[in-house]
């Protein structure tokens, strides 16, 4: 079967490391443009300033992956179901649930397939996860999200603007396994804020969640942006028969009872790539809002501190 062309739109760190060579490999999807305001483009395909310029240039293109910042999402992901795309969209969504809500109704109204990607699910250790909560139950889970800002948003000023996240903005990865793998629903009870005195987002966000369980598990979560040692994306577990799981490696490793039993390299956006592919045959959008809406939560009832400067 002929590959479905596809036009990436934002060129930046996350279309170069994945977007574009996953799309490259590709069997289900072929490059046909990209999309870039400083003009950067990718292999011999065509480079155009704006969507408009390549929406009116090359109508056969039917499909946009956006992978700008959110803060500009909500516009065009409307823009591109206006000229009747179908729409891959970067985590985290929009800034706010209100303009996520309305993209699920307008693509609807559309008729289009919209897919809110979220990278952290797509991985065998997360699936096995869930699959295990489901039987056992939980008593206890504990999110430990700790990155160097400098290595993984080298120099991006709009992470620490409003509506850029700060430290949510990777943290909203750990929300996305923690919505996927629970069995019963979470809620924020409260969080901690830390703000650079300088900046507009947290470095460093703390989260106590509760649940409508008797037993009454503890759920809490840590992300923090200054971790210069290496990544620690860690989901430490136990459930009610009284396993002890650990997801590492941003979910791409499962350790049971200290027992390594799943540990795969990272293909995410290979798993995200087949899933449009899927979802694009059915003709089926997939908008998952959950891990927003523990992240706007978080804001919505933090408590804000603030700490030192940050600068690059
Ligand atoms: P980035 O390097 O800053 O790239 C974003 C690109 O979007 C820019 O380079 C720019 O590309 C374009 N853009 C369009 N409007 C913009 C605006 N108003 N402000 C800034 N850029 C604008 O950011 P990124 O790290 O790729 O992150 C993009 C999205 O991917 C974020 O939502 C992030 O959470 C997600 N993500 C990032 C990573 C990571 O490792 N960094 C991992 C997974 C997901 P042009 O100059 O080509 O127009």
């Amino acid at each position: 079967m002929a590959k479905k062309k596809i036009a990436v739109i934002g060129i930046g760190k996350i279309s170069q490391d994945q977007h574009l060579p996953v799309i490259d490999k590709s069997k289900d999807f072929e490059l046909a443009a990209c999309v870039s305001t400083r003009g950067i483009g990718h292999g011999n395909v065509p480079v155009f300033k704006t969507p408009a310029e390549l929406y009116a240039a090359m109508p056969e293109v039917g499909l946009v992956s956006i992978c700008t910042p959110p803060n500009v999402r909500h516009q065009m992901v409307r823009e591109a179901l206006d000229a009747g795309k179908d729409v891959l969209l970067e985590k985290p969504p929009t800034p706010t649930l209100a303009e996520f809500d309305d993209l699920v109704a307008y693509g609807r109204k559309k008729k289009k397939v919209l897919f809110q990607t979220w990278h952290s699910q797509y991985n065998e250790a997360v699936d096995a996860t869930k699959k295990i909560l489901k039987k056992e139950g939980v008593t206890s889970v504990r999110i430990d999200w700790r990155e160097s800002v400098r290595k993984w948003h080298p120099g991006q000023d709009w992470v620490w603007e409003p509506g850029g996240f700060g430290v949510c903005d990777p943290g909203i990865n750990a929300m996305s396994i923690f919505t996927k793998i629970m069995p019963f629903p979470v809620f924020v009870a409260s969080s901690k804020l830390k703000y650079p005195a300088n900046r507009q987002t947290p470095v460093d966000v703390e989260i106590v969640f509760k649940s409508g369980e008797k037993h009454q598990p503890k759920l809490s979560a840590g992300f923090n942006w200054l971790e210069e040692s290496g990544e620690i994306w860690t989901v430490s577990i136990e459930t009610e028969k009284g396993t002890k799981l650990r997801l590492e490696r941003g979910g791409t490793v499962l350790v049971v009872n200290d027992l390594v039993v799943i540990q795969n390299k990272s293909e995410e956006y290979e798993g995200i790539y087949d899933r449009f592919a899927k979802l694009l045959k059915k003709g089926k959008s997939d908008m998952d809002g959950a891990p927003l809406r523990l992240i706007s939560d978080a804001f919505f009832l933090g408590a804000r501190e603030n700490v030192e400067d940050f600068n690059w």
